[in-house]
Protein backbone atom coordinates (compact mmCIF):
# COMPACT_ATOMS: atom_id res chain seq x y z
CA UNK A 1 0.00 0.00 0.00
CA UNK A 2 1.30 3.16 -0.53
CA UNK A 3 2.43 5.64 2.26
CA UNK A 4 -0.28 7.31 3.90
CA UNK A 5 -0.73 10.78 3.71
CA UNK A 6 0.52 13.43 6.02
CA UNK A 7 -2.90 15.09 6.42
CA UNK A 8 -5.95 12.81 5.43
CA UNK A 9 -9.07 14.87 4.65
CA UNK A 10 -12.44 13.43 3.82
CA UNK A 11 -14.03 16.13 0.92
CA UNK A 12 -17.61 18.00 2.10
CA UNK A 13 -19.39 15.03 0.53
CA UNK A 14 -17.88 12.53 2.76
CA UNK A 15 -18.98 14.73 6.30
CA UNK A 16 -21.33 12.24 8.14
CA UNK A 17 -24.85 12.84 7.56
CA UNK A 18 -25.80 10.94 10.43
CA UNK A 19 -24.77 10.82 14.76
CA UNK A 20 -23.66 7.38 16.40
CA UNK A 21 -25.57 6.89 19.08
CA UNK A 22 -23.91 4.60 20.95
CA UNK A 23 -26.33 3.78 23.91
CA UNK A 24 -28.56 1.59 20.86
CA UNK A 25 -25.34 -0.26 20.51
CA UNK A 26 -24.88 -1.07 24.08
CA UNK A 27 -25.21 -4.71 25.73
CA UNK A 28 -26.32 -2.88 29.17
CA UNK A 29 -27.20 0.93 29.61
CA UNK A 30 -26.50 3.23 31.81
CA UNK A 31 -28.89 3.86 34.93
CA UNK A 32 -31.40 6.51 33.82
CA UNK A 33 -31.02 9.97 35.40
CA UNK A 34 -33.13 10.18 38.66
CA UNK A 35 -34.98 13.05 39.71
CA UNK A 36 -33.30 13.97 42.84
CA UNK A 37 -36.55 14.61 45.16
CA UNK A 38 -38.77 11.57 44.47
CA UNK A 39 -35.40 9.46 43.31
CA UNK A 40 -37.58 7.99 39.97
CA UNK A 41 -36.54 8.44 36.60
CA UNK A 42 -36.39 11.74 35.33
CA UNK A 43 -39.48 12.80 32.76
CA UNK A 44 -38.76 14.18 29.22
CA UNK A 45 -41.58 16.90 30.32
CA UNK A 46 -38.76 17.54 33.21
CA UNK A 47 -35.98 17.79 31.20
CA UNK A 48 -37.86 19.95 28.84
CA UNK A 49 -37.96 23.06 31.29
CA UNK A 50 -34.11 23.66 31.49
CA UNK A 51 -33.57 21.94 28.07
CA UNK A 52 -34.73 22.45 24.64
CA UNK A 53 -37.14 19.82 23.20
CA UNK A 54 -35.04 18.29 20.54
CA UNK A 55 -32.18 17.88 22.74
CA UNK A 56 -34.19 16.15 25.12
CA UNK A 57 -35.53 13.35 22.93
CA UNK A 58 -31.88 12.81 22.06
CA UNK A 59 -30.51 12.53 25.39
CA UNK A 60 -33.54 10.07 26.29
CA UNK A 61 -33.19 7.86 22.69
CA UNK A 62 -31.68 4.39 23.24
CA UNK A 63 -32.86 2.97 20.27
CA UNK A 64 -31.74 4.44 17.17
CA UNK A 65 -28.31 4.00 15.91
CA UNK A 66 -28.03 6.99 13.77
CA UNK A 67 -29.72 10.14 13.75
CA UNK A 68 -29.73 12.43 11.20
CA UNK A 69 -27.65 15.92 11.57
CA UNK A 70 -29.79 18.13 9.93
CA UNK A 71 -28.98 20.09 6.65
CA UNK A 72 -28.98 23.63 7.74
CA UNK A 73 -26.51 22.23 10.33
CA UNK A 74 -24.05 20.43 8.19
CA UNK A 75 -23.94 23.73 6.29
CA UNK A 76 -22.50 25.37 9.74
CA UNK A 77 -20.30 22.37 10.24
CA UNK A 78 -18.82 22.73 6.64
CA UNK A 79 -17.58 26.23 8.00
CA UNK A 80 -14.79 24.17 9.83
CA UNK A 81 -15.45 20.38 9.15
CA UNK A 82 -14.39 17.51 8.18
CA UNK A 83 -11.23 17.72 10.34
CA UNK A 84 -8.20 16.53 9.49
CA UNK A 85 -6.21 13.12 10.66
CA UNK A 86 -3.11 13.84 10.37
CA UNK A 87 -0.05 11.08 10.61
CA UNK A 88 2.59 12.50 12.81
CA UNK A 89 5.30 11.44 11.27
CA UNK A 90 7.64 13.82 12.71
CA UNK A 91 6.38 12.44 16.25
CA UNK A 92 7.64 8.67 15.16
CA UNK A 93 10.62 9.81 13.96
CA UNK A 94 11.72 11.79 16.99
CA UNK A 95 10.22 9.06 19.27
CA UNK A 96 12.27 5.85 16.57
CA UNK A 97 9.01 4.21 17.53
CA UNK A 98 8.17 0.96 15.09
CA UNK A 99 4.66 2.54 15.86
CA UNK A 100 2.26 4.70 13.40
CA UNK A 101 0.75 7.46 15.52
CA UNK A 102 -2.56 9.27 13.78
CA UNK A 103 -4.10 12.21 15.51
CA UNK A 104 -7.61 13.89 15.08
CA UNK A 105 -7.24 17.15 15.04
CA UNK A 106 -10.34 19.15 16.05
CA UNK A 107 -8.63 22.65 16.63
CA UNK A 108 -9.27 24.31 13.15
CA UNK A 109 -11.84 26.56 14.18
CA UNK A 110 -11.66 29.99 16.44
CA UNK A 111 -12.72 28.34 19.33
CA UNK A 112 -10.33 26.02 19.24
CA UNK A 113 -11.28 22.97 20.57
CA UNK A 114 -13.88 20.00 19.49
CA UNK A 115 -16.66 21.81 21.52
CA UNK A 116 -18.14 23.67 18.53
CA UNK A 117 -19.41 20.37 17.02
CA UNK A 118 -21.99 20.42 19.73
CA UNK A 119 -22.40 24.19 20.81
CA UNK A 120 -23.83 24.58 16.52
CA UNK A 121 -26.10 21.26 17.11
CA UNK A 122 -27.30 22.96 20.25
CA UNK A 123 -28.10 26.48 19.05
CA UNK A 124 -29.46 25.30 15.87
CA UNK A 125 -32.12 23.36 17.95
CA UNK A 126 -32.80 26.16 20.11
CA UNK A 127 -33.12 28.25 17.25
CA UNK A 128 -35.79 25.43 15.76
CA UNK A 129 -38.00 25.76 18.81
CA UNK A 130 -37.88 29.78 19.14
CA UNK A 131 -35.98 30.26 22.07
CA UNK A 132 -34.11 33.85 22.20
CA UNK A 133 -31.81 33.18 24.82
CA UNK A 134 -29.16 30.50 26.24
CA UNK A 135 -26.96 30.51 29.65
CA UNK A 136 -24.32 28.43 30.36
CA UNK A 137 -20.98 27.58 32.23
CA UNK A 138 -17.12 27.78 30.98
CA UNK A 139 -14.67 26.66 32.45
CA UNK A 140 -11.65 26.67 30.66
CA UNK A 141 -13.55 29.40 28.50
CA UNK A 142 -13.31 27.15 24.94
CA UNK A 143 -17.64 26.28 25.35
CA UNK A 144 -17.93 29.83 25.84
CA UNK A 145 -16.71 30.68 22.87
CA UNK A 146 -17.63 27.89 21.21
CA UNK A 147 -21.47 28.70 21.88
CA UNK A 148 -21.01 32.32 21.81
CA UNK A 149 -19.78 31.96 17.83
CA UNK A 150 -23.01 29.67 17.55
CA UNK A 151 -25.34 32.03 19.04
CA UNK A 152 -23.75 34.71 16.74
CA UNK A 153 -24.74 32.84 13.53
CA UNK A 154 -28.35 32.18 14.76
CA UNK A 155 -29.26 35.39 16.68
CA UNK A 156 -29.53 34.37 20.29
CA UNK A 157 -28.81 36.17 22.99
CA UNK A 158 -25.98 34.59 25.18
CA UNK A 159 -25.20 34.75 29.29
CA UNK A 160 -21.66 32.69 30.12
CA UNK A 161 -20.94 32.06 33.53
CA UNK A 162 -17.27 31.62 33.59
CA UNK A 163 -15.52 30.38 36.69
CA UNK A 164 -13.99 32.81 38.17
CA UNK A 165 -10.53 31.43 38.47
CA UNK A 166 -10.70 31.05 34.60
CA UNK A 167 -11.79 34.72 33.61
CA UNK A 168 -8.52 36.00 35.52
CA UNK A 169 -6.28 33.81 34.49
CA UNK A 170 -7.79 34.21 30.51
CA UNK A 171 -9.08 37.33 30.53
CA UNK A 172 -8.25 37.24 26.47
CA UNK A 173 -11.00 34.26 26.55
CA UNK A 174 -13.53 36.90 28.06
CA UNK A 175 -12.78 39.58 25.21
CA UNK A 176 -13.34 36.74 22.59
CA UNK A 177 -16.65 35.84 23.37
CA UNK A 178 -17.93 39.36 23.85
CA UNK A 179 -16.46 39.76 20.42
CA UNK A 180 -18.93 36.65 19.02
CA UNK A 181 -21.62 38.94 21.55
CA UNK A 182 -21.75 36.61 24.46
CA UNK A 183 -22.11 38.25 27.92
CA UNK A 184 -19.97 36.85 30.84
CA UNK A 185 -20.17 36.75 34.28
CA UNK A 186 -17.32 35.73 36.42
CA UNK A 187 -19.22 33.01 38.74
CA UNK A 188 -19.64 32.67 41.44
CA UNK A 189 -21.32 35.95 41.28
CA UNK A 190 -23.62 37.91 43.29
CA UNK A 191 -26.31 37.97 39.87
CA UNK A 192 -27.94 34.64 41.26
CA UNK A 193 -29.62 32.61 44.50
CA UNK A 194 -26.96 29.94 44.11
CA UNK A 195 -24.04 32.30 43.58
CA UNK A 196 -24.58 34.42 46.35
CA UNK A 197 -24.85 31.32 48.95
CA UNK A 198 -21.43 30.01 47.73
CA UNK A 199 -19.89 33.55 48.42
CA UNK A 200 -21.72 33.61 51.34
CA UNK A 201 -20.06 30.14 52.37
CA UNK A 202 -16.55 30.41 50.63
CA UNK A 203 -16.09 34.93 49.85
CA UNK A 204 -12.45 33.93 48.62
CA UNK A 205 -13.79 30.65 46.12
CA UNK A 206 -11.93 30.57 43.23
CA UNK A 207 -15.14 28.92 41.70
CA UNK A 208 -15.65 25.91 39.62
CA UNK A 209 -17.70 24.42 36.64
CA UNK A 210 -20.53 23.05 39.39
CA UNK A 211 -21.00 26.43 40.66
CA UNK A 212 -20.88 27.96 37.22
CA UNK A 213 -23.53 25.34 36.14
CA UNK A 214 -25.91 26.03 39.18
CA UNK A 215 -25.93 30.11 38.65
CA UNK A 216 -26.43 29.53 34.76
CA UNK A 217 -29.47 26.59 35.46
CA UNK A 218 -30.80 29.03 37.56
CA UNK A 219 -31.68 32.16 35.48
CA UNK A 220 -32.41 29.75 32.37
CA UNK A 221 -35.45 28.45 34.76
CA UNK A 222 -36.35 31.71 35.79
CA UNK A 223 -35.92 34.00 32.42
CA UNK A 224 -39.02 33.44 29.98
CA UNK A 225 -38.13 31.48 26.56
CA UNK A 226 -34.61 31.00 27.86
CA UNK A 227 -32.76 27.31 28.32
CA UNK A 228 -29.65 25.79 29.85
CA UNK A 229 -27.19 24.47 27.27
CA UNK A 230 -24.31 22.19 28.58
CA UNK A 231 -21.12 21.42 26.74
CA UNK A 232 -19.90 17.87 27.52
CA UNK A 233 -21.33 15.24 30.12
CA UNK A 234 -24.86 14.41 28.63
CA UNK A 235 -25.61 11.78 26.30
CA UNK A 236 -26.54 14.01 23.64
CA UNK A 237 -23.24 15.87 23.83
CA UNK A 238 -21.73 13.29 23.34
CA UNK A 239 -23.69 12.20 20.16
CA UNK A 240 -23.20 15.42 18.86
CA UNK A 241 -19.25 14.61 19.14
CA UNK A 242 -19.65 11.21 17.47
CA UNK A 243 -19.44 13.27 14.71
CA UNK A 244 -15.31 13.09 15.52
CA UNK A 245 -15.17 9.41 15.41
CA UNK A 246 -17.30 8.88 12.02
CA UNK A 247 -14.88 11.15 10.26
CA UNK A 248 -12.20 9.17 11.75
CA UNK A 249 -13.50 5.63 11.44
CA UNK A 250 -14.49 6.85 7.31
CA UNK A 251 -10.88 8.07 6.78
CA UNK A 252 -9.21 4.97 8.48
CA UNK A 253 -11.10 3.10 6.33
CA UNK A 254 -10.26 5.19 2.87
CA UNK A 255 -6.77 4.60 3.67
CA UNK A 256 -6.75 1.03 5.51
CA UNK A 257 -5.38 2.12 9.14
CA UNK A 258 -6.76 -0.21 11.65
CA UNK A 259 -6.18 1.42 15.24
CA UNK A 260 -5.04 -1.36 17.84
CA UNK A 261 -4.80 2.26 20.36
CA UNK A 262 -7.53 4.99 20.77
CA UNK A 263 -6.77 7.50 23.22
CA UNK A 264 -8.66 10.28 24.47
CA UNK A 265 -8.76 12.92 26.95
CA UNK A 266 -11.61 13.18 29.08
CA UNK A 267 -13.12 15.54 31.66
CA UNK A 268 -16.78 15.51 31.08
CA UNK A 269 -15.88 12.60 28.22
CA UNK A 270 -17.62 14.19 25.52
CA UNK A 271 -14.83 14.28 23.38
CA UNK A 272 -13.53 10.57 24.13
CA UNK A 273 -17.48 9.30 24.01
CA UNK A 274 -17.62 10.77 20.52
CA UNK A 275 -14.51 9.83 18.80
CA UNK A 276 -14.96 6.20 20.55
CA UNK A 277 -18.31 5.63 19.16
CA UNK A 278 -18.31 3.97 16.43
CA UNK A 279 -15.49 2.25 16.91
CA UNK A 280 -16.71 0.80 20.63
CA UNK A 281 -19.78 0.13 18.73
CA UNK A 282 -17.34 -2.34 16.51
CA UNK A 283 -15.53 -3.58 19.29
CA UNK A 284 -18.79 -4.14 21.18
CA UNK A 285 -20.89 -6.28 18.11
CA UNK A 286 -16.82 -7.86 17.95
CA UNK A 287 -15.89 -6.56 14.63
CA UNK A 288 -12.91 -4.97 15.74
CA UNK A 289 -10.42 -5.17 18.74
CA UNK A 290 -9.50 -2.09 19.82
CA UNK A 291 -7.71 -1.09 23.11
CA UNK A 292 -9.09 2.20 24.70
CA UNK A 293 -7.28 4.69 26.97
CA UNK A 294 -9.17 7.73 28.57
CA UNK A 295 -6.82 10.03 30.32
CA UNK A 296 -7.50 12.19 33.33
CA UNK A 297 -5.36 14.93 34.96
CA UNK A 298 -3.85 13.53 38.04
CA UNK A 299 -5.42 16.41 39.95
CA UNK A 300 -9.08 15.70 39.20
CA UNK A 301 -8.77 11.73 38.89
CA UNK A 302 -12.96 11.17 38.57
CA UNK A 303 -12.65 7.78 37.03
CA UNK A 304 -9.61 6.00 38.25
CA UNK A 305 -10.25 7.05 42.03
CA UNK A 306 -13.61 8.30 42.24
CA UNK A 307 -16.89 6.16 43.06
CA UNK A 308 -19.26 5.09 40.38
CA UNK A 309 -22.19 6.26 42.45
CA UNK A 310 -25.54 8.89 41.74
CA UNK A 311 -24.61 12.30 41.70
CA UNK A 312 -25.29 15.94 41.18
CA UNK A 313 -23.83 17.43 38.36
CA UNK A 314 -23.39 20.93 39.90
CA UNK A 315 -22.32 22.54 43.24
CA UNK A 316 -25.08 23.60 43.93
CA UNK A 317 -27.27 20.50 44.00
CA UNK A 318 -29.63 21.08 42.02
CA UNK A 319 -29.11 19.19 38.60
CA UNK A 320 -31.30 15.77 38.20
CA UNK A 321 -28.93 12.43 39.50
CA UNK A 322 -26.28 10.91 36.98
CA UNK A 323 -25.04 7.79 37.97
CA UNK A 324 -21.29 8.03 36.92
CA UNK A 325 -17.74 8.04 38.12
CA UNK A 326 -17.89 11.11 40.49
CA UNK A 327 -15.54 12.64 42.97
CA UNK A 328 -18.38 14.52 44.35
CA UNK A 329 -19.96 17.90 43.25
CA UNK A 330 -18.45 19.71 46.85
CA UNK A 331 -14.94 18.14 45.39
CA UNK A 332 -12.83 21.42 44.12
CA UNK A 333 -9.74 21.35 42.22
CA UNK A 334 -7.52 23.12 42.95
CA UNK A 335 -6.73 25.83 40.97
CA UNK A 336 -3.62 24.67 38.91
CA UNK A 337 -3.88 24.52 34.96
CA UNK A 338 -5.71 20.97 34.40
CA UNK A 339 -8.15 23.51 32.69
CA UNK A 340 -11.42 21.46 30.71
CA UNK A 341 -10.47 18.53 32.81
CA UNK A 342 -11.54 20.06 36.27
CA UNK A 343 -14.94 18.82 36.29
CA UNK A 344 -15.95 16.35 39.43
CA UNK A 345 -17.81 13.99 37.28
CA UNK A 346 -18.00 11.85 34.25
CA UNK A 347 -20.08 10.57 31.13
CA UNK A 348 -22.52 8.22 32.35
CA UNK A 349 -21.84 6.47 28.94
CA UNK A 350 -18.26 6.57 29.56
CA UNK A 351 -18.40 5.68 33.26
CA UNK A 352 -20.37 2.88 32.18
CA UNK A 353 -18.37 1.09 29.82
CA UNK A 354 -15.45 1.80 31.75
CA UNK A 355 -17.44 -0.19 34.93
CA UNK A 356 -18.12 -2.62 32.22
CA UNK A 357 -14.23 -2.94 31.29
CA UNK A 358 -14.36 -1.94 27.97
CA UNK A 359 -12.02 0.82 28.30
CA UNK A 360 -9.04 1.76 30.38
CA UNK A 361 -8.63 4.55 32.65
CA UNK A 362 -5.21 6.87 32.95
CA UNK A 363 -4.48 9.75 35.58
CA UNK A 364 -1.37 11.68 34.53
CA UNK A 365 0.38 14.79 36.16
CA UNK A 366 0.85 18.36 35.23
CA UNK A 367 4.33 18.81 34.60
CA UNK A 368 4.49 15.11 32.54
CA UNK A 369 1.49 16.62 30.50
CA UNK A 370 3.49 20.03 29.33
CA UNK A 371 6.13 18.39 28.79
CA UNK A 372 4.50 16.05 26.17
CA UNK A 373 2.68 19.15 24.75
CA UNK A 374 5.92 21.12 23.83
CA UNK A 375 7.89 17.93 22.82
CA UNK A 376 4.77 17.84 20.65
CA UNK A 377 5.05 21.50 19.60
CA UNK A 378 8.74 21.59 18.71
CA UNK A 379 8.19 18.71 16.22
CA UNK A 380 4.98 18.51 14.98
CA UNK A 381 4.29 22.37 14.89
CA UNK A 382 0.49 22.49 16.75
CA UNK A 383 0.69 23.96 20.22
CA UNK A 384 -2.04 21.41 21.82
CA UNK A 385 -4.73 22.72 24.22
CA UNK A 386 -3.08 21.07 27.75
CA UNK A 387 -6.71 18.99 28.28
CA UNK A 388 -5.31 17.68 24.76
CA UNK A 389 -1.89 16.83 25.58
CA UNK A 390 -3.04 14.46 28.27
CA UNK A 391 -4.02 11.80 25.53
CA UNK A 392 -0.61 13.04 23.74
CA UNK A 393 1.70 12.09 26.79
CA UNK A 394 -0.21 8.64 26.81
CA UNK A 395 0.19 7.80 23.17
CA UNK A 396 3.81 8.76 23.71
CA UNK A 397 4.20 6.77 26.27
CA UNK A 398 2.42 3.79 24.22
CA UNK A 399 4.72 4.21 21.35
CA UNK A 400 7.74 4.25 23.11
CA UNK A 401 6.56 1.19 24.49
CA UNK A 402 6.97 0.15 21.15
CA UNK A 403 9.74 1.04 20.53
CA UNK A 404 11.28 -1.21 23.96
CA UNK A 405 9.18 -4.64 22.86
CA UNK A 406 9.44 -3.75 18.98
CA UNK A 407 5.67 -3.83 18.25
CA UNK A 408 4.45 -1.91 15.74
CA UNK A 409 1.01 -0.85 16.74
CA UNK A 410 -1.24 1.80 15.34
CA UNK A 411 -1.68 4.20 17.78
CA UNK A 412 -4.69 6.94 16.94
CA UNK A 413 -5.21 9.47 19.76
CA UNK A 414 -7.29 12.76 19.63
CA UNK A 415 -5.95 16.84 19.56
CA UNK A 416 -9.41 17.85 21.10
CA UNK A 417 -7.57 21.72 20.22
CA UNK A 418 -5.07 24.40 20.42
CA UNK A 419 -3.35 26.38 23.36
CA UNK A 420 -2.89 29.69 22.60
CA UNK A 421 -5.59 30.72 25.26
CA UNK A 422 -3.17 28.26 27.94
CA UNK A 423 0.36 30.98 27.35
CA UNK A 424 0.24 31.85 31.18
CA UNK A 425 0.51 27.87 31.77
CA UNK A 426 3.03 27.17 29.10
CA UNK A 427 4.96 30.01 30.76
CA UNK A 428 4.94 28.46 33.95
CA UNK A 429 6.28 25.41 32.75
CA UNK A 430 9.00 27.04 30.75
CA UNK A 431 10.18 29.19 34.02
CA UNK A 432 10.03 25.51 35.67
CA UNK A 433 7.55 27.42 38.45
CA UNK A 434 4.59 24.70 37.32
CA UNK A 435 4.27 22.07 40.24
CA UNK A 436 2.06 18.93 40.72
CA UNK A 437 -0.93 18.48 42.65
CA UNK A 438 -2.21 15.17 43.43
CA UNK A 439 -5.06 15.04 45.92
CA UNK A 440 -4.72 12.84 49.04
CA UNK A 441 -7.04 10.44 49.94
CA UNK A 442 -8.30 13.28 52.90
CA UNK A 443 -9.07 15.87 49.90
CA UNK A 444 -11.37 13.31 48.46
CA UNK A 445 -12.65 12.12 51.41
CA UNK A 446 -13.94 15.41 51.74
CA UNK A 447 -15.67 14.69 48.22
CA UNK A 448 -16.67 12.31 48.79
CA UNK A 449 -19.00 13.22 51.78
CA UNK A 450 -20.60 15.46 49.65
CA UNK A 451 -22.28 12.39 47.57
CA UNK A 452 -26.08 12.54 47.68
CA UNK A 453 -27.89 9.02 49.79
CA UNK A 454 -29.80 7.31 46.90
CA UNK A 455 -30.28 4.11 48.21
C1 LIG B 1 -13.36 21.01 27.05
C2 LIG B 1 -12.18 20.40 26.46
C3 LIG B 1 -11.83 19.07 26.74
C4 LIG B 1 -12.56 18.20 27.72
O1 LIG B 1 -13.93 18.07 27.57
P1 LIG B 1 -14.62 16.68 27.25
O2 LIG B 1 -16.06 16.91 27.40
O3 LIG B 1 -14.08 15.68 28.23
O4 LIG B 1 -14.24 16.35 25.88
C5 LIG B 1 -10.74 18.53 26.09
N1 LIG B 1 -10.00 19.26 25.24
C6 LIG B 1 -10.28 20.56 24.97
C7 LIG B 1 -9.42 21.30 24.01
C8 LIG B 1 -11.39 21.15 25.55
O5 LIG B 1 -11.67 22.41 25.26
Amino acid sequence: MSKTPYKIYLTEEEMPKVWYNLKAVMKELPPPMLNPGTLKPITAEELKQVFCDELVSQELNTTDQYIEIPEALRNFYRMFRPSPLVRAYCLEAMLDTPAEIYYKFEGTNTSGSHKLNSAAAQVYYAKQQGITSLTTETGAGQWGTALAMACAYYGIDLQVFMVKISAEQKPYRKTVIETYGGKVIPSPSNTTEAGRKILAEDPETTGSLGCAISEALEVAMKTENCRYVLGSVLDHVLLHQSIIGLETKYACEKYGIEPDLIIGCAGGGSNFGGLIAPFMGAKINGKADIHFIAVEPASCPSLTRGRYAYDFGDTGQTTPLIKMYTLGSGFIPSPNHAGGLRYHGMSSIVSKLYHDKYLEARAVEQTKVFEAATTFARCEGILPAPESAHALAVAMDEALQCKESGEKKTILFGLTGTGYFDLAAYRDYNEDKMTDYIPTDDDLARGFATLPKVD
